[in-house]
């Protein structure tokens, strides 16, 4: 087996997270030797791939599961992606942030009166967001108003916001590391190279395996391989007591109705955002709707060679798994939600039954306008601690000795620098060098100047949760 010189961190997983770290770690510090090893040979080929999630930069202005504290949180670590974006070259930012206008609809007395307070709580973070009437949402989003009649009231807030390809977004913070002078000799990139295990040697450094017998040697390791991160946690005794629920989101394709991105009032005990319809960054002239949820024992959409390694991290051979997963989705709410969404993959009659809920945002939608979009959507592996029986809503990390796993859920795109910047901040602690980072540069390229948050400390509260 042949192994190669240590290296000061070695990153699993070439998705927004793992290249948003490493892109991170070679901008802000000096650490010499920094390897990312990621599985497929196509750089975001899983959740980040841009077919497989809904390309929204989540700000928290439309988003109405997440409370003002939250909101207050997420709004600039999301922002740290634009503010990345702004930085690159027209024709490179051009295809990866696409400016589109958001808005998030309320329908009906209830909608429209939760809709009413929560802007007046959430007017202050963002003094662009404007609560539109019906006649205002008739200009802008025409097809919302046509034919809803006209007794049903509607309120939306909406401002300008962006779409983005976060594959693309992962591309480049690969491509901009690699630009730099001192890539050669201090970043190693390893493509098509799945890691198989993860060990300590004897000297207490970090062995990772990869498929092809070689073996990296590393002072620190980050597992930034979304569900996969579990699976290695649990090789090495951590995060046993979570598992997690399976949940694939796939999307329908209508012709263009919406200009923007047109989201629901959420419920927030439910894990997901509703049904919304958006632009497609990458197929033009249609609407995107979705994403569903169902139930799929796999770790990656449409792959069922990874059923396996979700029986192996999903712990369903223990009682309290099966206790936890009966308290939750037996939840009355979330039960009919799965079993409503059961009806969105019966073939044939599935748009029709899907078109009942799309209808909310486009009243004059017929099953007839939807069709499957094929190839389209990702894996929602939901985490669930099998101690409290709680399930855990957005993104998790596991920390061990000089390791850190992350596990990223939806918004983890959106936050994918933020979480880099906070990992990065690990990283450094753990190689003893906790304050060697150029903070200032940090701030100035990622951080709004306005923003006293970020500007204080770009590290936010380990407990935000997205
Ligand atoms: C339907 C849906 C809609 C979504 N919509 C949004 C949205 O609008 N906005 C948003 O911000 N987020 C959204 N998300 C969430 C978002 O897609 C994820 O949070 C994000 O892509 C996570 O990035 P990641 O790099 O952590 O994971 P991934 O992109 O999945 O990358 C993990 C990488 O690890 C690699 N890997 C795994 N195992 C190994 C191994 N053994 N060896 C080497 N490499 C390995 C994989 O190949 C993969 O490339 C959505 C998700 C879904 C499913």
């Amino acid at each position: 087996m042949k192994e190669s010189a240590i290296h000061d961190v070695v990153i699993v997983g070439g998705g927004a997270s793992g290249t948003a770290l490493l892109y991170t770690l070679a901008r802000y510090t000096s650490i010499a030797r920094i390897a990312l090893i990621e599985k497929y040979a196509v750089i975001g080929s899983v959740n980040s791939r841009a077919n497989n999630n809904s390309q929204t930069l989540h700000i928290g202005d439309i988003e109405t599961n997440y409370s003002v504290e939250k909101v207050k949180d997420v709004a600039p670590a999301a922002s740290m992606v634009a503010h990345y974006a702004a930085s690159l070259p027209d024709d490179i930012r051009s295809k990866i942030l696409f400016p589109t206008h958001k808005m998030v609809l309320a329908v009906g007395a209830e909608e429209v009166m939760k809709l009413d307070e929560r802007f007046e709580k959430i007017r202050a973070v963002f003094p662009n967001l404007r609560k539109l009437n019906r006649a205002d949402i008739e200009e802008m989003e025409p097809l919302v108003v046509k034919g809803r009649p006209s007794h049903k009231r509607i309120v939306a807030l909406a401002q300008m916001g962006y779409a983005v390809d976060y594959q693309r977004l992962a591309q480049s913070f690969v491509d901009q590391t690699l630009a730099r002078t001192d890539a050669a000799g201090r970043v190693r990139i390893f493509l098509g190279s799945p890691v198989t295990d993860v060990a300590r040697d004897a000297d207490g450094q970090w062995k990772v395996s990869r498929a092809n017998g070689e073996t990296l040697r590393a002072r620190v390791v980050v597992f930034d391989a979304d569900a996969y991160s579990l699976l290695f946690a649990k090789r090495l005794g951590l995060g046993k007591e979570f598992s997690l629920i399976p949940v694939a989101g796939t999307f329908f394709f209508t012709k263009q109705v919406l200009k923007g991105k047109v989201y629901s009032v959420q419920e927030p005990r439910l894990p997901f955002s509703a049904i919304h319809g958006d632009p497609d960054v990458r197929v033009p002239g249609k609407t995107r709707w979705g994403p569903t949820a169902r139930f799929f024992p796999v770790l990656e959409a449409r792959n069922w060679k990874t059923s396996l390694d979700y029986f192996a991290v999903s712990g369903l051979h223990r009682l309290r798994t099966w206790r936890s997963f009966a308290v939750i989705l037996l939840d009355p709410l979330r039960f009919w939600y799965l079993v409503r969404n059961v009806l969105y993959e019966i073939p044939i009659v599935a748009p029709y039954f899907f078109a009942l809920q799309a209808r909310k945002i486009v009243p004059t939608l017929t099953g007839a306008d939807f069709v499957r979009a094929r190839g389209f959507g990702g894996m929602r592996l939901q985490r669930v601690n099998t101690n409290t029986h709680e399930l855990l809503l957005g993104e998790g990390k596991i920390i061990g000795d000089n390791i850190i796993f992350n596990m990223t859920p939806s918004p983890g795109a959106s936050v994918c620098l933020y979480n880099a910047v906070r990992d990065m901040e690990h990283v450094l602690r753990f190689l003893g060098v906790p304050d060697a980072f150029d903070k200032v540069l940090l701030q100035k390229e990622l951080c709004d100047p306005r923003d006293s948050l970020t500007l204080h400390d770009p590290s936010l509260e380990t407990s935000y949760a997205s």
